[in-house]
């Protein structure tokens, strides 16, 4: 059956948009792909390459099997077959970055065949997107246009870094989709420690493929956007480039099989050059290395050591807490995030597990969330540690402090890191819980307000508010609520 859902009204016709995603994303190392150069981010420009990456003669690749036993591992967190034979090929180019003329990869043969994984829509439905292939190859070098009026200058730091090809189906279908991949793919590579997926900082590429097709017809001429280094900027590519093929199509016009780039600045993308086949780069098994072939045993051994990941600990939450299913998606989002919640839970002396988990979520969610945000914090750099979280919600669960009070505390705990216990002690904030004091507070009050009591009691029921402000002011917010209610509907009636 057709699937209608996104579908876009063009002016002639209705238009299915066919997306399929190449992601580069820079394996984590400590050295390169073929020699022991190291490759920290940042470092001052030709520091970071040896004899080999500057290609001088009779230097031979040496395979780094750290590179191998990540591209192994993140093929299984994607659920792909590893393949036990593969070949590296040299795929010709001359680029200034590029000083052997060709760049090492693996064309015919990938480590990695078909796989899938499953991206999080927004409606809370999921979805499956194929994975072609993973292949292993080295990074080029960086070309600087703008640092000189004649000159480029060449940064030769990055050359020979392994870098892990993943290459979707053309089975995403729309910019929300995309992203969508893009995020999932990113969170399932930092809990498999496989790629750190900084995208600001080139870890993480994205090339977009993008056709539109009239429902039921073959897929369409494509344009390619080459790399995209931001979610954001990825869905203003594709938006963009929707409407840009849509506009074409529909005044009759043919899509050109090119390259494109997107420009942040303008929110447009250009053409750069039409888009080169295969044979354009004459590939050929890199005669100075030998076939990769992997044990059984070898991929057996990593796949032991793979981490619980996201899809399965959202649902773990779920099941084990009764998170409602959006919850625990946010949780999950990040390994760290979801290792501070769970913590917090396991330490959390509230009789009701399931009660404190699911606060523990709220206040994370928002509180927490909202400070981060507001403050330009992460997780890891915040001082509010999860025992500190546990405590201040048992204290709301076991009524020392109401939730508002609770507020109060948190801010001066994000700002102290002092245990929730201590502050409300320090602070004398806790709860008002005792009877006859709460008691002999309202009868002053009823004292000093006998009109508006006799008022009440004359029919005016939408007073009871006003006596219920009344006692939360005397006491600075700190009576317990249900037991204010309770003594005033007892005194009042
Ligand atoms: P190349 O290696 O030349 O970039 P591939 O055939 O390997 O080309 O495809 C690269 C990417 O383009 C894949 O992600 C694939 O899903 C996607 N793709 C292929 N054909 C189309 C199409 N008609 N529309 C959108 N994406 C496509
Ligand atoms: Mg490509």
């Amino acid at each position: 059956m057709q699937d209608t859902t996104n579908l876009i009204q063009g002016r002639t016709s209705l238009w299915e948009v066919v997306i399929g995603l190449e992601v580069h994303a820079q394996v984590t190392s400590t050295t390169k792909l073929f020699d022991g150069c190291s490759v920290t981010f940042g470092a001052e420009p030709n520091t970071q390459v040896g004899f080999f990456g500057t290609a001088m003669p009779g230097m031979l690749p040496v395979l780094n099997h750290v590179c191998v036993d990540q591209a192994i591992k993140t093929g299984l967190g994607i659920n792909a077959q590893i393949n036990q034979f593969s070949v590296f090929d040299r795929k010709n180019y001359f680029y200034a970055d590029l000083p052997c003329g060709y760049q090492i990869s693996q064309f015919t043969r990938p480590i990695v065949g078909e796989g899938y994984l499953d991206i999080d829509l927004e409606n809370g439905e999921s979805k499956r997107i194929g994975v072609t292939r993973l292949h292993l190859e080295m990074d080029a070098g960086k070309s600087t246009h703008d640092l000189h009026p004649t000159k480029t200058y060449i940064d030769l730091n990055r050359c020979g870094i392994a870098l892990m090809e993943i290459v979707s189906e053309p089975d995403i279908r729309s910019t929300a989709e995309a992203m969508a991949y893009v995020k999932k793919l990113r969170t399932i590579l930092r809990y498999l420690g496989t790629c750190d997926g900084n995208m600001e900082q080139g870890s993480l590429r994205v090339d977009a493929n993008i056709s539109l097709r009239r429902p039921g017809e073959a897929l369409g001429t494509r344009a390619e956007i080459k790399n995209v280094n931001s979610i954001r900027f990825l869905g203003q590519a594709v938006d963009f480039e929707i409407q840009r093929q849509m506009e074409i199509l529909e005044d009759g016009g043919k899509i050109a099989q090119e390259t494109r780039l997107f420009d942040a600045g303008k929110g447009v993308t250009r053409s750069m050059r039409s888009k080169e086949d295969a044979h354009d780069y004459r590939y050929f098994p890199d005669p100075d290395l030998p076939p990769l072939r992997l044990t059984e045993e070898r991929i057996e051994k990593i796949k032991a050591t793979l981490p619980e990941l996201p899809d399965a600990k959202q649902q773990r939450l779920m099941d084990s807490f009764g998170l409602p299913k959006y919850d625990a998606f946010v949780l999950v989002s990040e390994q760290e995030i979801a290792a501070f919640y769970e913590t917090a839970v396991a330490v959390s002396k509230a009789t009701n597990k399931q009660q404190a988990a699911k606060q523990i979520a709220n206040w994370l969610m928002g509180e927490v969330f909202g400070a981060l945000n507001r403050e330009g914090e992460t997780i890891e750099t915040m001082r509010l540690i999860p025992a500190h979280l546990a405590e201040l919600v048992d204290l709301i669960l076991d009524e020392t402090i109401s939730g508002k009070i609770a507020k109060d505390v948190f801010l001066k705990l994000w700002e102290t890191g002092k245990s929730p216990i201590q502050l409300v002690d320090d602070l004398g904030l806790k709860q008002i819980t005792d009877v006859n004091a709460l008691e002999s507070m309202i009868d002053t009050l009823m004292l000093e307000n006998v009109d508006k009591v006799a008022e009440y009691r004359a029919g005016k029921q939408q007073l009871f508010g006003f006596f219920v402000g009344l006692a939360m002011k005397a006491t600075q917010g700190k009576a317990n609520p249900a037991i204010v209610n309770d003594l005033l509907k007892k005194k009042l009636s």
